[in-house]
């Protein structure tokens, strides 16, 4: 391990705020933080200390807790089927969003949940549970409460009565997107 990802480690901790996604499919998608920034791209995951630590934070945090009470971590050799159903999430979801449901993008997703409940994985393993996340987000009532962050790109659940969430996090996108708006009337004012 080099040393910044040391770094990285003993630093970071599963906040709540990385459970912003209100589902826990959601959550694992997050957990590859600026993922369409290629240059500040951080996926938690490649650490297998962050990886080992997300299920006990999920059962903390995670809005969906109480349908999956307590998740263990992957184990090692369903590792790879947790990731690829982690991506195949995030692309399907994320264009649906965007620009609605499509086939090919939700039979790479209904295939990447096929092979994980196939899987050896722990009964009461976080990628089962996120396989049966994913399977209600497809069918969910309201898919137009699924947004993305205008801040951070996260996938997340509007819950609120009037649907004008525009943040995962009012607490930490919310005030970053107002105070980069301000930063901006500034130098507009001021261009010195
Ligand atoms: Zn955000």
């Amino acid at each position: 391990m080099h040393f910044t990802s040391y770094i990285f480690t003993m630093s970071f901790l599963w906040t709540a705020h990385r459970f912003s996604g209100g589902a826990l499919a959601l959550d694992v998608a997050n957990s590859v933080v600026l993922r369409h920034d290629e240059a500040r791209r951080v996926d938690r995951f490649d650490i297998d200390a962050q990886l080992q630590a997300f299920p006990q934070a999920a059962a903390e945090f995670c809005a969906e807790r109480a349908i999956f009470g307590e998740v263990v971590p992957v184990i090692a050799v369903s590792k790879g089927a947790f990731l690829a159903l982690r991506e195949a999430t995030d692309r399907y979801f994320r264009s649906r969003v965007l620009s609605g449901s499509d086939d090919a993008l939700l039979a790479a997703l209904l295939e990447a949940v096929a092979l994980v409940l196939r899987g050896a994985s722990e009964p009461a393993g976080v990628d089962r549970a996120t396989a049966h996340s994913a399977l209600a987000l497809i069918a969910m009532p309201e898919p137009e409460r699924m947004k993305i962050c205008g801040n951070c790109g996260w996938l997340f659940l509007d819950r609120s009565k009037n649907r004008s969430r525009a943040w995962c996090d009012m607490a930490v996108c919310g005030n970053r997107a107002k105070a980069n708006r301000h930063y901006r009337r500034r130098k507009q004012e001021d261009p010195a």
